[in-house]
């Protein structure tokens, strides 16, 4: 009986600032956790690239997953990406990161959107704005990146929803912003880009992936093939938590395959469980 191999497509290591273990620990965990391949996947935040010192961040997670990925050859298969955090602010520098170095994985976020001065989406206090009309600009901020030569994937795109609906308990009806939803993810399509199933929210308080079913379905129905399963996973201990539950949510949306990435190329792995 054939056997799913499991993907971890989004890792965070101690090179991220919120990460706290270190490459090798998280993959001797990816191992004892039955995981077939992982992508480490840390933050690079290209508006406080300097500030904050994602240069010597970025610098030090390839080093160190490259030792990593060395080292668990023929165990697991350690791909070596990144988190790249609003890259169109300063496009030029986002396309010199991912030219950099040869990665195999970036993913494309939005945890500072335009507006709010820095402030990250976990602080926006949600009960004071029209989250409609946030959630309608997020999506079109969105849909620029998916634009983006430098990414292969959008990550957690409702991610806002882990406090909208996780914190402020609030009912988003996504088709009452159906064309934005709809422009974003026909975006992501024309630009033969992924959506990420991001399984970070099955941990906590919103208690669904990020997208949900909703949108995850929508995808599929406008005509998206491309999509990765990750756990965001920020200590060695959450790697490959919910990458099941992910799988079986994208087969139960239509998808008979996922996707996951080596040199920025997409490679498909039928579903089968
Ligand atoms: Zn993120
Ligand atoms: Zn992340």
């Amino acid at each position: 009986m054939k056997t799913q191999r499991l993907i971890d497509m989004h890792v965070h290591t101690d090179n991220s600032p919120d990460g706290v273990h270190s490459p090798m620990y998280v993959c001797e965990n990816a191992v004892k956790n039955n995981l077939g391949a992982i992508a480490f996947t840390d933050h690079c935040e290209v508006d406080t690239y300097y500030k904050d010192k994602y240069n010597s961040m970025v610098f030090h997670s390839y080093f160190e997953c490259s030792k990593a990925r060395a080292a668990f050859r023929g165990q697991l298969l350690v791909l070596l990406g990144l988190e790249i955090g609003q890259p169109l602010s300063v496009p030029e520098l986002a396309d010199k990161i991912v030219s950099e170095k040869s990665y195999d994985f970036i993913l494309g976020s939005i945890h500072t959107p335009k507006g709010f001065g820095g402030m990250d989406i976990k602080e926006i206090e949600y009960d004071k704005i029209d989250v409609y009309k946030f959630m309608s600009e997020y999506f079109s901020e969105l849909s620029e990146i998916a634009s983006w030569k430098g990414c292969d994937c959008l990550s957690h795109i409702t991610a806002p929803m882990r406090r909208i609906e996780g914190k402020y308990h609030m009912n988003f009806d996504y088709s009452l912003i159906q064309n934005d939803v709809d422009n974003l993810l026909k975006e992501v399509i024309r630009n033969g880009k992924a959506i990420e199933i991001n399984t970070s929210g099955l941990r906590q308080p919103i208690g669904k992936t990020m997208p949900d079913e909703t949108l995850i379905k929508r995808y599929r129905e406008l005509g998206g093939t491309k999509i990765t399963v990750g756990s965001d996973a920020h200590t060695a201990q959450d790697v490959g938590k919910g990458i099941t539950d992910g799988i079986k949510l994208a087969k139960k949306c239509g998808f008979q395959k996922l996707t996951f990435y080596v040199k920025r190329e997409p490679i498909e792995v039928e579903i089968i469980i």
